[in-house]
């Protein structure tokens, strides 16, 4: 992915520091859009990466967004998103961000629980106004995928059991200020087993005739988002397979002609466009170990740390042969281990380390533990 000539300019920068192929991100949005059949739209969840050169790439192809939070919202409408593009998902809303999203008029409010939808009826009323809803729905779906991102399991605090269905509806119906437009799902995040999507499909069909039969008028059928990337081998897959992806959807969902398709991806649009480059501090030996500590720690990319989770970890700067290293980061925590028992070319102080696949839930969840400052991010197009 590097070329001599980009890692020389790299080379050049203060690490640690966070760089983005908007080349690549455009080439993934493209391949994404490629594979949508007609009631299908997109809704990038914006959490995954908020950088506004990222939320305009994400504008211009016309990709609605799924935003978590109320200044999620207020970040995309201030990047130009229209409020029409924008639904907002979340279990825990917040009066104030319940009457900023209402008062913005975004598209959809997806709730989570009965306590929410009373909520909003309520600020409706005192509104004036009425509100288009979905619930989000809890289907008891294993994931497959790392315990912390799996959200659609019984024992998760996300959505609401389908068993308590049939009583929301009945609730709702005795609700004067919201419209229940649509309902809505995800199953958790970085989901390699597509067979999990087909499941999906067959709760989702159950739940479309169940209020078909119940005159509920259904207009927007939210699928959530999920599907995985590549980290061990990122060169391989560095824009995802997005037809098989959807063609899971186009063999097993059933939906009519007024129904409107939403995926929230997130993941897999800007995983791959991101890399977080560090520089080599230190090498030591340590009972029979050999760890190679980088600036860059979970304060940058928390994912190794929280998840357990493996990146793609090169040496920019040596093509000698292949040792094991643990390579850990600066901060004075065990957990602040990037991979243990690596095989990277023979490194020194000083080289240029890239970690691969960091564009979703990285930058995002860097944070200032031990006073660290937020590092910069740098742009394909801007260096040169
Ligand atoms: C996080 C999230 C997504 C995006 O998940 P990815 O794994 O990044 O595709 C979609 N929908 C909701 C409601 C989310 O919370």
């Amino acid at each position: 992915m590097f070329n001599s000539e980009l890692t020389q300019k790299l080379t050049k920068l203060k690490t640690p520091f966070y760089f983005y192929d908007l080349d690549l991100l455009d080439k993934t949005i493209l391949s994404l859009k490629e594979s949508l059949e007609p009631n299908y739209s997109i809704y990038y969840a914006i959490k995954a990466n908020n950088n506004s050169k990222i939320i305009k790439l994400i504008k211009d192809h016309d990709l609605g967004i799924d935003a978590v939070s109320g200044e999620e919202i207020n970040k995309s409408l201030n990047n130009s998103i229209k409020p029409n593009k924008i639904v907002f998902a979340g279990v825990g809303k917040t009066k104030d961000e319940i009457i900023f999203a209402i008062k913005k008029k975004i598209y959809l409010i997806n709730c989570e629980s009965f306590d929410e939808i009373s909520l909003i009826d309520k600020i409706s009323h005192e509104l004036n106004v009425r509100t288009k809803i979905a619930i989000r729905l809890n289907p008891n779906i294993d994931s497959r995928s790392h315990k912390y991102i799996k959200t659609g399991m019984f024992d998760s605090k996300f959505g609401i059991q389908i068993g308590h269905l049939a009583q929301i509806l009945e609730k709702i119906k005795k609700l004067k200020h919201i419209d229940l437009k649509g309902y809505h799902f995800h199953l958790g995040s970085q989901i390699d087993d597509l067979g999990v999507f087909s499941k999906l499909c067959n709760v989702s069909n159950e739940i479309n005739t169940y209020l078909k039969n119940k005159n509920f008028n259904i207009t927007d059928i939210n699928l959530g988002g999920g599907l995985g990337i590549n980290y061990e081998q990122p060169d391989l897959n560095l824009i995802p397979d997005f037809k098989s992806y959807f063609q899971i959807f186009k063999k097993n969902l059933i939906y009519f002609d007024n129904q409107k398709i939403h995926f929230e991806l997130g993941r897999s649009i800007v995983g791959q466009s991101g890399s977080l480059f560090s520089s080599i501090l230190y090498l030591k030996k340590s009972f029979n170990k050999h760890f190679i500590i980088i600036d860059a720690g979970m304060t940058e990319l928390i994912r190794p740390a929280l998840y357990n989770a493996q990146h793609h970890i090169e040496n920019l700067s040596s093509n000698h042969k292949e040792i094991k290293y643990d390579i850990v980061g600066p901060l004075c925590e065990s957990s602040d281990t990037f991979a243990k028992d690596y095989y990277l070319n023979k490194s020194k102080i000083g080289d240029l380390i890239v970690i691969r696949s960091s564009g979703a839930y990285g930058e995002v969840m860097s944070s200032n533990y031990n006073l660290r400052k937020k590092v910069k991010a740098y742009y394909s197009n801007e260096l040169f």
